[in-house]
């Protein structure tokens, strides 16, 4: 699960204060809201579900809402485990770009072919990110 965690950064800065950092270690990754300091981390927000309060850094952000752990959980198993997305390319280069940039929230891009009988067509398979994580770990 660790080895997903890692998305490269030359200086990391504070979504909620600004300060950077040198080193990105010293900063916590929320998902779907960016870096924080230790200080932003270590401070308490409140969960848009359940009214928990909970450490920034322990929450995730998902369709702009601020979640704890455990809606979080709650929220991304209502997904589909799969989704299929059609689009229209002229090469594989713009239907991996294109695929990318659609990616539904929660989702991890896993697939993308080209349909039959069809040479613009493509079919972009999507799989649920906890499912995803936990084949891969
Ligand atoms: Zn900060
Ligand atoms: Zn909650």
């Amino acid at each position: 699960m660790l080895g997903h965690q890692h998305k490269r950064v030359e200086k990391a800065g504070c979504r909620v204060c600004g300060k950077e950092s040198e080193k990105p270690d010293a900063f916590q990754y929320i998902t779907g809201f960016g870096y924080v300091c230790r200080d932003c981390g270590m401070q308490q927000v409140v969960c848009d579900s359940c009214g928990s309060k909970v450490r920034r850094m322990t929450v995730t952000v998902l369709r702009g809402k601020t979640l704890c752990l455990v809606c979080y959980r709650a929220e991304r198993e209502k997904g589909d485990k799969r989704l299929m997305k059609e689009l229209v390319a002229e090469s594989i280069d713009d239907a991996v770009k294109i695929s990318m940039n659609n990616t539904p929230e929660g989702y991890v891009l896993v697939g993308l072919r080209l349909k039959h009988s069809s040479k613009q067509t493509w079919t972009a398979e999507y799989e649920r990110e906890d499912i995803y994580l936990s084949r891969c770990s």
